[in-house]
C-alpha cells in the first residue's frame, strides 16, 4: 500500500479539532502522528484520522502481546468524543472573555482600550520573535516587560500562550538566554493578581506555566543536552510550587508534583541510558522544592562538574 500524503487542511483540521493531544490519552509530548483508523494508508478520508501519540500509535497497530489493541471503533469513539470536549473548552473560554458590559466607567473603558492595545503589541512582538535568530530571541522576549504595569488576567494569557509556543519549540535548538527570558518573565506576569476571587484564573495560568516548565525541561533534556535550560525549568516549577503555597491554592502544588512524576517516569522510559544525569538532576530540584529562594539548588559534586562540561 503506498502512503498518499494527507491534505495540508486535512491534517491542520485534525490538529486542531483535537487540540494537538493524542485523542486517547490527551499527550502530545510522546511524538505525534496522524493514524489511518482502518489501517489502510491512502485512506485519507477525515473521518479515517486520528491524531496519536507514539505510545498510543503502537497500542493501535500492535500485534500479539499481552496488552488490550487498541480497535478502530474504540479509537474513533475517543477520537470523536475529543473533539467534542475541544470544541467545548474553547467554546467556554471565548465566553470567559465575553463579560457583559453594563454600568460601564469611563475607567472600565479606559482599562479595555489600553489591553487591546497591549494585545497588538503582543501580536508584533510575537511576529518579530519568530522571524529573528536565536540570538537576538531573548531581548525581543523582554520586551514585554513593558506591559507590567498595565497586566490583567487577558493580557497574561496571551503573553503565556506565546510562551507555550516558544516552549514548544525548544527542540529546535533554544538558548539558554531565551529560557532565562522566559523565566525572567513568567516570575514579572505570574500571578497577576492577589484577589482570593481570582484563584481559578491564577490556578488555569500557573497550570500554563507549569506546561511550559514541562516543554522546555523535558525537551532540553532530551533532545538538546542543554542541562541549563532544564534548571531554569525547574526553577519555574519551584516558583508556581511557592505561589501555590503563598495562595493557598493547592491544586497548584499537586500539579507541580504530578509534573515530577511525569518527567522522571519519561525520563525512565524513553529507553535511552544517558538519561542517568538527567534524572537525578530532575531529582535534586525536586527535593529542594520547599528551598527558600529561586536560586538553583547546591548540586552534588559530580553532577555539578558533568553539568558544566555539557554548559560548553
Ligand atoms: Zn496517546
Amino acid at each position: 500500500m503506498k502512503r498518499k500524503k494527507i491534505s495540508g487542511n486535512d491534517q491542520a483540521e485534525v490538529i486542531f479539532r483535537s487540540n494537538r493531544e493524542c485523542v486517547i490519552c490527551s499527550n502530545h509530548k510522546r511524538g505525534d502522528h496522524i493514524h489511518h483508523i482502518d489501517g489502510n494508508k491512502t485512506n485519507n478520508k477525515f473521518e479515517n484520522l486520528a491524531f496519536l501519540c507514539f505510545d498510543c500509535h503502537s497500542d493501535a497497530t500492535m500485534t500479539g502481546g499481552l496488552k488490550k489493541k487498541l480497535t478502530p471503533k474504540t479509537i474513533m469513539k475517543f477520537r470523536d468524543h475529543k473533539y467534542q470536549v475541544v470544541a467545548i473548552e474553547r467554546e467556554n473560554a471565548l465566553k470567559r472573555f465575553n463579560s457583559p458590559i453594563d454600568g460601564l466607567t469611563t475607567e472600565d473603558l479606559l482599562t479595555t482600550t489600553k489591553s487591546a492595545i497591549i494585545i497588538i503589541e503582543i501580536e508584533k512582538i510575537k511576529e518579530e520573535y519568530f522571524s529573528a535568530e536565536w540570538t537576538e530571541r531573548p531581548s525581543i522576549i523582554l520586551k514585554l516587560n513593558r506591559f507590567l504595569d498595565h497586566t490583567n488576567f487577558r493580557v497574561a494569557v496571551d503573553i503565556f500562550n506565546f510562551f507555550s509556543i516558544v516552549a514548544d519549540q525548544t527542540r529546535f535548538g533554544m538558548t539558554t538566554d531565551v529560557a532565562v527570558s522566559i523565566f525572567t518573565l513568567t516570575i514579572n506576569f505570574f500571578p497577576y493578581s492577589n484577589k482570593k476571587e481570582d484563584d481559578g484564573k491564577i490556578f488555569e495560568l500557573g497550570n500554563e506555566c507549569v506546561n511550559i516548565a514541562f516543554s522546555l525541561i523535558y525537551d532540553s533534556i532530551i533532545h538538546l543536552k542543554n542541562y541549563n535550560i532544564a534548571m531554569y525549568g525547574l526553577t519555574m516549577l519551584k516558583y508556581v510550587h511557592k505561589k501555590g503555597k503563598q495562595h493557598k491554592i493547592k491544586q497548584l502544588g499537586d500539579r507541580v508534583l504530578e509534573t515530577y512524576k511525569e518527567i522522571e517516569r519519561m525520563l525512565q522510559r524513553v529507553g535511552r541510558n544517558d538519561l542517568e544525569i538527567a534524572l537525578r538532576l530532575v531529582r535534586e530540584f525536586k527535593s529542594d522544592l520547599n528551598g527558600k529562594n529561586l536560586s538553583f539548588p547546591l548540586l552534588s559534586d559530580d553532577l555539578m562538574k558533568v553539568i558544566i562540561q555539557t554548559a560548553k
